[in-house]
């Protein structure tokens, strides 16, 4: 049998809690491709009235050994619940290692990297485990709350940010999920996805402002030549004018005079 994801209390807790922890932990673990279980421990936990059901100590360690905690007070005892909860902090635990090997360290706690890892372990483990209710339809808003560092002032709106953090993971999880990345690597994996995705977007967008840019100088040219083409219009009708009495009004005027004084005459 593999080795076990270790359970305990702040001290080892009874083998029979940690035995049907692991019933339910194990065959995740092993789905999603850990190269290091991370280990659980037990804890009351809350945060003012709020009640958390896990929690991913930020940067925090068991001697070298990654772990998170389980509440003992959410009313979540429940396979599917302790499934989601554990892969959940487990994909935050996951992007703290990446960050801390990369040194480098992301802004926002449920933002698109957060997303994109959760969604390939979300997507690994209900390919393997026969859970009545899948994790990945439990992903909600919650799990891309937090806005990304986007350069560009249009991203600040949420209608904007939101539908790209999901179009980034959506066009991502897949294809991770079915690699044989570890899912250490997948953290790592999503990090420079998410750069890529945002250099990208970057570019775009200078493209796009810059055809606008360009687009805004041909308006201008076009507005300027449409004046010309006015003024020599008026020109045009002026000197048209001009001729039309020197050739017909005159003559006629001329003609008139004689006439006139011809008849006065006789
Ligand atoms: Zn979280």
């Amino acid at each position: 049998m593999s080795e076990q994801v270790s359970v305990c209390e702040y001290t080892p807790v009874d083998q029979s809690k940690s035995k049907w922890l692991n019933n339910i932990l194990l065959p995740l673990v092993e789905a999603c491709l850990f190269e290091r279980k991370i280990e659980v421990t037990i804890s009351p936990l809350h945060t003012g009235t709020f009640k958390c059901r896990g929690m991913s100590p930020r940067h925090q360690f068991r001697g070298s050994k990654p772990f998170i905690y389980l509440s003992v007070q959410y009313p979540f005892w429940r396979k599917a619940e302790i499934a989601y909860v554990y892969l959940h902090e487990c994909a935050h635990k996951l992007i703290d290692i990446a960050e801390i090997k990369r040194k480098k360290y992301s802004r926002e706690s449920h933002g698109p990297i957060f997303l994109l890892v959760e969604m390939v372990l979300f997507k690994r483990a209900d390919q393997a485990s026969n859970l009545e209710h899948k994790l990945f339809s439990k992903i909600d808003f919650y799990d891309f709350a937090d806005k990304p560092h986007l350069t560009d002032e249009a991203s600040e709106h949420e209608y904007i940010w939101r539908p790209l953090v999901l179009q980034f993971a959506l066009s991502n999880y897949e294809s991770l999920a079915n690699s044989d990345l570890s899912a250490e690597r997948i953290a790592e994996k999503a990090w420079d996805l998410w750069e890529d995705f945002r250099v990208d977007k970057i570019i775009i967008e200078k493209r796009k402002n810059k055809q606008v840019e360009q687009l805004n100088k041909k308006i201008e040219e076009l507005e300027i030549y449409n004046q010309q083409l006015q003024e020599l219009n008026s020109k045009i009708r002026r000197q048209l004018l001009v001729w039309t009495m020197l050739i017909f009004v005159l003559p006629l005027i001329g003609a008139s005079a004689y006439l006139l004084s011809f008849l006065r005459a006789s």
